[in-house]
């Protein structure tokens, strides 16, 4: 697996500190599980920060620390809701999808568009982004789009052209409000994506006009 786009260092970086937000974090986690370049450059950025921390003075625990952490411990989990009780997905149906989201609850597939279906995962913790599966079907050309707010994609299985560039199992692409996104998927076979977003997804065009009111990711 040749892999071409990587998520910036400051992402990495952010991902090793553990200050993403669990959707953006599972998004840069399913790069790593193809990537060992990144994983390699995670590894280091989490031993500089292990030997930050052990250089730093022990700081003195407040008397009310422990009864803090056993009450967040004894805290009920949050009560699962219809999407949440789904089945999970079946290994087939998902070429590509990384060991560690088989945990995760997975509602049903839904209709975007013509060949383009989504299938929302749900996050047990609350997170502003939204994290679903984007499949296209070969040679299907996306609606022209925007966004809102911060998109990360990451290619599980086939494959889409992009502003020139090309995207295949792995890679990595960053989106933000700035970008005007118009994907073409790569012919033979369906391309899906985890795709973890923020905010909306503006559709342009005229098609992309009609279907708007009806696309609800
Ligand atoms: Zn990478």
């Amino acid at each position: 697996m040749s892999i071409e786009h990587h998520p910036t260092d400051s992402m990495l970086a952010a991902f090793a500190a553990g200050t993403l937000d669990h959707g953006q974090h599972i998004a840069i986690a399913t790069h790593l599980v193809s990537c060992p370049q990144c994983r390699t450059f995670t590894r280091s950025m989490e031993q500089v920060g292990g030997a930050v921390l052990t250089s730093l003075l022990p700081a003195a625990m407040s008397n009310d620390a422990l009864a803090k952490v056993e009450a967040r411990l004894n805290k009920p989990m949050r009560p699962a809701t219809m999407a949440e009780t789904a089945p999970t997905v079946p290994e087939a149906e998902v070429p590509g999808l990384p060991k560690f989201l088989r945990r995760y609850q997975f509602g049903n597939w839904k209709w975007i568009a013509p060949s383009v279906h989504l299938q929302p995962i749900v996050l047990p913790y609350d997170s502003d982004t939204r994290v679903f599966l984007l499949k296209s079907g070969p040679g299907t050309r996306m609606l022209q789009h925007t966004h809102t707010g911060i998109e990360m994609t990451c290619v599980l299985s086939g494959a889409f052209s992009q502003d020139g560039s090309h995207y295949g199992p792995g890679d990595f692409d960053l989106g933000d409000d700035t970008v005007d996104h118009l994907p073409v998927v790569d012919p033979g076979q369906d391309c899906v994506c985890l795709v973890a977003m923020q905010g909306d997804l503006r559709l342009h065009g005229l098609i992309g006009r009609m279907v708007q009111p009806f696309v609800r990711v």
